[in-house]
């Protein structure tokens, strides 16, 4: 008797398998790892049809070259750089994403964050519960009209695209920089292009990247991009940490070259006890503590987003185990 398919999910979703279950149980056999890195994989996925993968677990060559007979890695998730999709091209096996189970949260993070910060509501909150100065709106000064000042976009895709309708509908103006959207969708949602990262720069009030994480964006906003925004204008990340170098934004805050920040994705995840940027957060002699917002990559999270990555990416599954034609290939 032939042995049924195996899916195995290497990380992040330990089970009850529900979800996947209800797309799969018919044609293959769900199983969690639960592994919290790549070596704990190792003896448990080489028998493996399909791969399901999170954030938690790399697959680099190590794990790709003992795999027998899989079809499809599924990087349940947008950014796929935590596998090596180059590798797995080689090997023949695909490389899909999920690429729009949280587009519009990103996107409302983004915006969540920019208004907290630009409207002085963090401000105010955490410092009125100290006790800190009046009970006044001076507290935040000065905190101008958000309609009419630039929101500011490295990366029109789909999170900059929704991020860009919401600041429109703030009455902002959207301005971005992205180098590989044809022309038209400028047009096609009423935003205004520039054709170099210095030019966004220039002009944003709130700088908002959602590019994916390159050789290319590595670093893209550091000391130096920063000192080229305006005075008093605002940093938000929602894309991935090493888009935006944040060990520049401690002095940036100190000295009010920011007046605020929103860093949802870090580098390191999580980040050491020892990172500047948090060492300042936590300090309430440091501007940093009423004027930055840390947040634990969590932009993308809402129950129902996660149960359709679960299942879109259970689905790219049953289409690589049936050979049906495959979408989100990556690689
Ligand atoms: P997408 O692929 O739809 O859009 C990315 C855009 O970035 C594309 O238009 C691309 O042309 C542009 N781009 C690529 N290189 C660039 C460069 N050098 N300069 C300027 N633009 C560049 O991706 P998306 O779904 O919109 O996701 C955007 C980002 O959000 C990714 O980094 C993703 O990892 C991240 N993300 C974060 C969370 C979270 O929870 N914080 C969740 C999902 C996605």
């Amino acid at each position: 008797m032939s042995q049924r398919p195996r899916v195995v999910i290497t990380d992040f979703v330990a089970g009850p398998l529900e979800t996947e279950r209800k797309v799969l149980a018919d044609i293959a056999d769900v199983v969690a790892l639960d592994a919290s890195s790549e070596e704990e994989i190792a003896g448990r996925i080489e028998d493996a049809a399909a791969i399901m993968m999170y954030h938690t677990v790399s697959i680099t060559a190590q794990t790709i070259d003992r795999l027998k007979q899989c079809k499809l890695i599924v990087r349940c998730g947008v950014g796929y750089d935590n596998v090596d999709w180059r590798l797995a091209r080689e090997r023949g096996i695909d490389v899909c994403n999920v690429p729009d189970y949280g587009t519009e949260e990103v996107a409302d993070s983004a915006i969540g964050m920019m208004l907290a910060l630009t409207r002085g509501i963090t401000l105010f909150n955490s410092r009125l519960r100290e006790s800190k100065g009046e009970w006044l709106y001076k507290q935040a000064y000065p905190v101008w009209r958000l309609r009419g000042r630039v929101f500011g976009i490295i990366g029109l895709g789909r999170i900059g695209t929704a991020a860009a309708l919401r600041a429109k509908a703030l009455g902002m103006e959207v301005v971005f920089y992205d180098p590989y959207v044809p022309d038209g969708r400028d047009k096609s949602i009423g935003v205004r292009r520039v054709e170099t990262l210095d030019e966004l720069l220039a002009q944003s009030h709130v700088l908002s990247p959602h590019c994916p994480l390159t050789p290319e964006t590595f670093h893209l906003v550091g000391r130096e991009e920063i000192a080229k925004m305006p005075a008093g204008s605002f940093l938000i990340n929602t894309s991935r940490g090493g888009v935006v170098d944040v060990s520049a934004i401690p002095d940036a805050l100190a000295s009010g070259h920011l007046a605020g920040a929103g860093i949802d994705v870090l580098e390191i995840e999580p980040p050491p006890e020892n990172d500047p940027l948090l060492v300042a957060w936590r300090d309430p002699e440091h501007p940093a503590y009423h004027r930055l917002i840390v947040n634990p990559h969590a932009a993308f999270y809402c129950e129902e987003g996660m149960l359709e990555m679960r299942a879109k990416g259970s689905e790219s599954c049953r289409r690589a185990l049936l050979g049906l034609p495959m979408r989100n290939v990556v690689n």
